[in-house]
């Protein structure tokens, strides 16, 4: 999501007539794109200020921060801080170029944490992709969910989702431009409910994202990939379109949070542990196997060491693919910031390390699963470790590296799994695709 942002605010900005710079040395203006979902995040952004300050020698640049923690915090930046001179919140990414021309001008310190305005919606040009393989595609914005630990609904605004008929659209221009991959983003992207049915009207589907998917499915983009899937939302239908459409991947992010059904009632999260076995059951009766990942808070306030092994077990009982492990960080203004922090930092940590081991040997087996199988690659360059090998993602959204050329960028090709390592997979090319 936030590089998709930064994406979009580069193309406004260089559609206005200003070059993007490489150079924090050089640069004239120096934007932060921020982000607040947990405290560290949102602290990070003033050492990376004060670090830019200090290692640039000569004219002070115009400094900006847009993103969350702008929105948030906005008029407290530009009070508080004399190096920030303008603030842009998450909906104003395409008035960026006036708020710089405004304060280019000498007009003062300046302010946008207004909505955004529908048709000033704007698309992100090729060259300001992060990859000119793979291109993010927002499909929802925002967060009704209001889980209480979490900051996004604030941050971030109330869900407001694109008409099917534009994302098709931008999703069949990136394939003429030689895209190979998608991902449809958002906070939830299977709660998508445009306001009308514009280009989803003649599609199958027990739910507007399922008929989504099969839509964007039609457009004959080789690789579509979706995240991050709310589990109360993850209709079964879902789980058929992936399996009518060999374009859609075979990759479910679904985070469960909690193992205990005390602490996702008191996360407000609207499912039970029942609830998203189910899901996970239908993830795992699909026909191709369908790689499951996951996000867990541990050390939310009043979580036991009883229920921190119902995470344990529920952990065990999916064996995700791969895990992102969060400590609970409280969140100024949201319900559970009135709850007492009562885990310990070392105490959170503790359950971090535990849980990250558990993780680290079910994720050992289940890469060692792939050994000996082949999986379609998206060569997306060279490997970071060795300019001899090629680095792309799987399809199940497993990192592999092979030995090749960098002729094969940009191409599919198959990959016999030959090595797990804790994080990747090593193999051997089979053939292009
Ligand atoms: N919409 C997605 C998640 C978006 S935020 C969902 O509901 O699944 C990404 C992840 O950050 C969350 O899944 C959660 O695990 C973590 N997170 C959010 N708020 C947090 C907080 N206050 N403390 C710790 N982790 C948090
Ligand atoms: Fe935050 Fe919950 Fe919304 Fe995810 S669903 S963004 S965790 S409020």
């Amino acid at each position: 999501m936030n590089v998709a942002d930064s994406e979009r605010a580069a193309t406004n900005l260089h559609n206005a007539g200003y070059a993007i710079s490489d150079s924090t040395q050089s640069a004239d203006v120096i934007i932060f794109n921020t982000c607040s979902v947990r405290a560290r995040a949102a602290e990070k952004v003033f050492a990376r200020i004060r670090d830019v300050r200090r290692f640039r020698n000569g004219r002070k640049p115009i400094i900006g921060v847009m993103g969350c923690v702008a929105q948030l915090e906005g008029e407290n930046l530009l009070e508080d801080s004399t190096s920030i001179d303008f603030a842009i919140g998450t909906g104003a990414l395409e008035r960026i170029p006036s708020i710089v021309k405004e304060v280019l001008e000498g007009q003062g310190k300046a302010l946008d944490l207004g909505e955004r305005v529908e048709s000033e919606a704007s698309g992100v040009s090729a060259s300001f992709r992060h990859s000119p393989y793979v291109a993010f595609v927002p499909i929802i914005e925002g967060c009704n969910k209001f889980c209480t630990y979490c900051i996004v609904p604030y941050s971030r605004g109330r869900e407001k989702s694109r008409v099917a008929a534009e994302i098709v659209e931008e999703v069949s221009r990136l394939r003429g431009e030689g895209f190979r991959e998608i991902h449809l983003i958002g906070q939830n992207v299977n709660s998508y409910r445009p306001r009308t049915d514009s280009g989803l009207e003649s599609i199958e589907g027990a739910t507007q994202f399922s008929k989504l998917l099969r839509v964007v499915a039609a457009t004959g983009i080789e690789r579509i990939k979706f995240t991050t899937s709310f589990p109360r939302d993850l209709h079964p239908d879902i789980v058929s379109a992936i399996d009518e459409n060999e374009n859609l991947c075979n990759w479910v992010h679904l985070p469960m949070q909690s193992g205990s059904n005390r602490v996702l009632r008191a996360m407000r999260r609207g499912y039970k542990v029942e609830d998203y076995i189910k899901r996970v059951e239908a993830i795992k009766s699909a026909k191709r196997r369908i790689a499951l990942t996951s996000d867990i808070i541990v050390g939310f306030p009043g979580e036991t060491v009883k229920e921190f092994d119902e995470t344990i077990n529920l952990v065990k009982y999916c064996r995700y693919d791969s895990l992102y492990i969060f400590k609970y960080s409280e969140r100024p203004g949201t319900p559970a910031a009135s709850l007492e922090d009562n885990i310990s930092e070392q105490e959170k940590t503790a359950r971090f390390l535990e849980l990250e081991k558990v993780q680290k040997g079910i994720q050992r087996s289940v890469l060692e699963e792939y050994v000996g199988g082949e999986v379609r690659v998206l060569v997306e360059g060279k490997s970071a470790k060795t300019p001899l090998d090629m680095r792309g993602h799987s399809t199940c959204h497993k990192v592999v590296n092979f030995p090749g050329d960098i002729s094969l960028a940009g191409q599919e090709v198959i990959v016999r799994i030959t090595e797990a390592k804790v994080n990747s997979l090593y193999g051997g090319l089979v053939k292009g695709l």
